[in-house]
């Protein structure tokens, strides 16, 4: 499972100085996204996710499945690596899938053990940050990524379950 909790930041230069001295620093990168919608299953209604993404380290397909509560963005997930993000695209179109949107963003990743930190920023939207573990112990995951969250200074702080996709396809609505 993919255990997740989110934050909007409006001082990304404070959480990266705590993660400097304690996580690891693992990659800056870009990053590309290509949502997907069923042909006879709406997403938006279901929850889930389609995704190619195309990166620096490569192309990677994603599923996502519905979140699973109310206070995080826990839910289960399947990804593979691929070698063509234009053949990927093509295949998923020819089967019927269409596209629901695109997202950019900058992505700056650290590790700290088995907690994956996040700090993303999207133009024209903000910055956030997202904690995440990967772990099938739900209940364990979603008490530490918390904690960390607490430690990062976000303890009073609200989590948010927006997707980047909905924050893009709002600003495209009021344009
Ligand atoms: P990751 O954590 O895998 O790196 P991310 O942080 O870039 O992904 P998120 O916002 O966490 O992006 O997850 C992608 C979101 O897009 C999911 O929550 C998914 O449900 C949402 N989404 C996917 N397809 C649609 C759709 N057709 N309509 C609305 N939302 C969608
Ligand atoms: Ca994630
Ligand atoms: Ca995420």
């Amino acid at each position: 499972m993919e255990v997740e909790i989110k934050f909007r930041i409006p001082d990304p230069e404070k959480i990266e100085r705590v993660l400097r001295d304690r996580a690891e620093f693992v990659i800056e990168k870009i990053e590309h996204d290509y949502y997907f919608n069923h042909p006879c299953r709406d997403f938006r209604e279901t929850d889930e996710a389609l995704r190619v993404r195309k990166d620096v380290e490569g192309v990677t397909l994603t599923y996502k499945g519905k979140k699973i509560d109310s206070e995080t963005k826990t839910r289960e997930e399947f990804k593979v690596k691929l070698d063509n993000f234009e053949a990927a695209r093509k295949i998923l179109e020819k089967l019927g899938f269409r596209k629901a949107g695109e997202v950019v963003k900058r992505r700056k990743i650290y590790r700290d053990g088995d907690v994956i930190i996040c700090l993303d920023h999207l133009d024209g939207i903000g910055s956030f940050v997202e904690l995440e573990i990967e772990s099938d112990d739900v209940e364990e995951a979603k008490r530490r990524v918390f904690r960390y969250a607490e430690m990062l200074g976000l303890g009073g702080e609200k989590s948010i379950r927006k997707s980047y996709l909905e924050m893009v396809l709002d600003v495209a609505d009021s344009n």
